[in-house]
């Protein structure tokens, strides 16, 4: 994909923004200039709600299984596009390429899914609900929908919803994050090939003004969300003011209790793949390890383990598949990391493993590389345990017991995910029970859902009540209609 002005997909045409607005975002690893971006006017992004409006009656009318045909065709050329896809992300975002592999793959499954929806749109009946009178529930399209992305992952999260979407009849805009733009505009050079009828489907770019425009637009439906907490938390009461339904997906701050009794060369390279995966940019990334009881030589084994390995990450340009960990997506997102580095030492922690000292760290003015960074004896008042640093950096605190790590994870204001590593049955179950977060794992550092199931959040990581990917979304996009039938 060539460096240029990114243009706007509306009603089926490639539109160029008339907007003198722009951002213009370079590769993390290279500093070469990758995309330039029009923040899309109020105006652009009405032209998207109406294509998406004026195509809504037919589409919904399209049999489901035709629909679904459309998408079976999307889901062989992005799986005939897979590395081109993946390249793309990696050169916009910096994760390595099988970081950028891996989500490619999870998004394709949740098209998969979606390619199902004649049976998962089914609604319910039963006869004689009194004397001669049936009764059954039909799942009907609303209209328009829209989605606003975040930076993270600039292939799957769109395909969260967009695929459920028109699978159930509704018709969709898709807002990508301003700063990694070039994913969905090849996504929506694919969508061009399978002959959509015009405007079911459209592209605005943009950031928070465009966003805004589609969330009070009056004939979108309703909005998915993926971002920051704050945000979410906003665009959430926006919706609920104006009547709208609303997945707003928020940040994290993610725990990994650490039992005494784990394996522990399995859960030091689960937690290793956690912490520093993704470059610690993802909503399931494990931010503060907290590690249980009084066994000194366990817990000097976890940290000496972890820092020895953490160490050895070799930090690169995400293309070359030797790489483990790429930059960070921009440069502003390290400065705002290393003021995280600095706020731990200066609230007592100790740092055990500085990612400044990296030798890529320091290499180029400018440069989006840090390597990994440890702190242990972390208090959980700290601000490094508290907040989402959405970087390479984890925090060891002690635990006195599996009840006391519990009460921790539950303090936190996220709830986004949580795991154990333990070989005990009765722990692992107790956790399960007891952690308020949306996805956990047991002995799984990253619990990510897979797309016949939600993807889940609590507290100030989500706000709404059904959630992205599988039937969860299946019911957000659609209404029940109840139907009672008497015939004479
Ligand atoms: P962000 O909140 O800054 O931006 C997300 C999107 O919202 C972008 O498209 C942006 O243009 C738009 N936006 C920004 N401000 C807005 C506003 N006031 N009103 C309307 N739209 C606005 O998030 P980000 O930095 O792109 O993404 C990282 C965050 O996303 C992290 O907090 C991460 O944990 C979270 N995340 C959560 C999940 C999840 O499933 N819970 C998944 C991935 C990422």
């Amino acid at each position: 994909m060539e460096f240029g002005r990114i243009r706007n997909y509306i009603n089926g045409e490639w539109a160029a923004s008339t907007s003198d607005e722009v951002l213009i975002n370079h590769n993390p690893a290279t500093g070469a200039p990758i995309s330039e971006v029009p923040m899309s006017t109020a105006k652009e992004v009405d032209a998207a709600v109406r294509a998406a409006h004026a195509a809504f009656e037919e589409w919904r009318r399209v049999p489901a299984v035709t629909r679904a045909r459309y998408l079976m065709r999307f889901r062989e050329l992005l799986e005939a596009h897979y590395e081109e896809l993946s390249v793309i992300q990696t050169k916009e975002h910096g994760k390595t390429i099988d970081e950028s592999r891996g989500e490619t793959r999870r998004g394709i499954e949740n098209v998969e899914v979606a390619c199902g929806i004649p049976t998962l749109m089914m609604g319910e009946s039963l006869e004689d609900v009194a004397g001669g009178i049936d009764c059954r529930v039909m799942r009907e399209p609303l209209g328009v929908f829209a989605c606003i992305a975040p930076f993270n992952f600039p292939f799957m999260i769109p395909l969260w919803f967009m695929p459920y979407a028109l699978a159930t009849g509704n018709t969709f805009v898709v807002k990508a994050s301003e700063y990694v733009p070039n994913t969905q505009t090849r996504v929506f050079e694919i969508i061009d090939e399978l002959d959509l009828p015009p405007g079911v489907v459209n592209l605005v770019h943009g950031g928070r003004q465009t966003a805004e425009a589609l969330i009070d637009h009056s004939d979108v439906r309703g909005i998915t969300f993926v971002g920051s907490s704050p945000v979410a938390k906003q665009i959430y009461r926006r919706c609920g003011a104006m009547g709208k339904r609303v997945i707003a997906q928020g940040g994290a701050k993610n725990c990994l209790v650490v039992m005494p009794d784990a394996e522990l060369d399995p859960t030091i390279a689960a937690n290793l793949t956690s912490f520093f995966g993704s470059t610690g940019q993802r909503c399931l990334a494990g931010a503060n390890a907290l590690v249980v009881g009084q066994d000194g030589r366990f817990n000097r084994r976890y940290l000496e383990t972890l820092a020895d390995a953490a160490a050895e990450i070799k930090l690169g340009d995400g293309l070359d598949e030797t790489t483990q960990m790429g930059p960070l997506q921009a440069h502003f997102r390290k400065e705002r990391v290393m003021t995280y580095i600095d706020k731990g030492i200066a609230e007592g922690a100790d740092l055990l493993l500085d990612g400044r000292q990296h030798a890529l760290s320091t290499a180029t003015a400018g440069s989006c590389f840090l390597g990994p960074s440890i702190f242990d004896n972390v208090r959980l008042d700290m601000s490094i345990a508290q907040d989402e640093i959405f970087g390479p950096v984890a925090t060891v605190i002690r635990a006195g017991s599996l009840e006391s790590a519990i009460d921790m994870v539950n303090s936190l204001p996220y709830g986004n995910m949580a795991s154990i590593f333990t070989s005990s049955g009765k722990a692992a179950r107790t956790f399960a029970h007891g952690v308020q977060a949306g996805n956990v794992g047991v002995n799984i550092g990253v619990a990510a859902p897979m797309a016949f199931f939600p993807f889940s959040g609590m507290k100030n990581s989500f706000y709404g009540v059904l959630h992205g990917q599988g039937k969860d979304v299946v019911r957000f996009f659609t209404e029940s209609k109840v139907l009672i039938e008497r015939w004479f």
